[in-house]
């Protein structure tokens, strides 16, 4: 007799097949992630649960106030105290969410990963085509005379961090809030949104500006949204489903792929060779037209 827990995992596993379908037709995949896809490597997201903004701060302000510009500018002390303890995980290592990312690039078919993570793991497990679009704890720089510092610096300090060379306040190249994303970092997600066949949501429960309003680029029968609690593009999406993101994607994006798969990679890689190039000399003679 078939049970509730194999009718689930019928479900599931036909939903894995349907991603697999879509991956393997798809020939400019963007994954637009947030910090669900982080918490399978020990770095606690901000609203679930025990979530940050559910923790306690250890401060006398709520941790969602402390993350601020202004809060930054008049206790940058107590923003660097929980900063230290709450936000910085040097450790942390890429999970089977980013390494299967990583094989997808490697097929020729992702165009870009759009993070709203800090954490640069995407680059650590190898790929190239992130777009970090709140920074990253990984590049600080001095507010006076803007000197970069590496995270060591800001980890072989105590109190508040400052430049060796003038003395100023050395501050995350992350975006806090009330303060503008970057434009350029906006431009090129929006780009490869606008140009992508196929988007895949996961971590996120799209509530953060600006990735919540990014769907809006994009038909939804192209986005796939794969989420531990439901979003509000989840009846809309081409496909949902509720499951860790790791093991979704670790299932999705095979390890190994049959030759007729390689020879088709083979033929896409040499295909976004060529486009690239062209895209090149376009911007050359655009430059030289000047
Ligand atoms: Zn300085």
């Amino acid at each position: 007799m078939e049970t509730r827990l194999d009718r689930y995992q019928g479900a599931r596993e036909n939903k894995i097949k349907q991603l697999k379908d879509l991956i393997e037709e798809s020939e400019r995949i963007v994954f637009l992630g947030g910090a669900g896809v982080s918490t399978e490597s020990g770095i606690p997201d901000f609203r679930s649960g025990d979530g940050i903004y559910n923790q306690e701060s250890g401060l006398a302000y709520r941790a969602v106030d402390v993350i601020s510009h202004s809060f930054f500018m008049e206790h940058p002390d107590d923003f660097y105290d929980f900063y230290r303890r709450k936000l910085l995980y040097p450790d942390a290592k890429p999970n089977k969410a980013h390494k299967a990312l990583v094989r997808l690039e490697k097929r020729g078919k992702l165009s870009a990963i759009i993070t709203q993570n800090i954490d640069k793991l995407h680059q650590d497990a190898g790929s190239k085509k992130t777009i970090e679009l709140h920074g990253s704890v990984f590049r600080n720089h001095c507010m006076s005379c803007g000197k970069k510092f590496r995270l060591d610096y800001i980890l072989n300090t105590t109190g508040v961090p400052h430049c060796d060379r003038c003395g100023g306040i050395v501050r995350p190249d992350i975006t806090l809030y009330e303060e503008n994303l970057e434009h350029d970092k906006v431009d090129a997600a929006i780009k490869s949104l606008k140009k992508c066949d196929l988007l895949i949501i996961g971590g996120t429960s799209l509530t953060v500006y600006p990735a919540a309003t990014f769907s809006q680029f994009i038909k939804h029968d192209k986005v796939v949204i794969i989420n531990k609690s439901s979003t509000y593009l989840d009846l809309s999406a081409k496909l949902t489903i509720h499951d860790s993101i790791g093991d979704v994607l670790d299932e999705a994006i095979p390890r190994r792929r049959t030759p007729e798969q390689i020879k088709k990679d083979e033929k896409l890689i040499a295909k976004n060779k060529a486009r690239e190039k062209a895209a090149l000399e376009k911007a050359k003679l655009k430059e030289k037209g000047k």
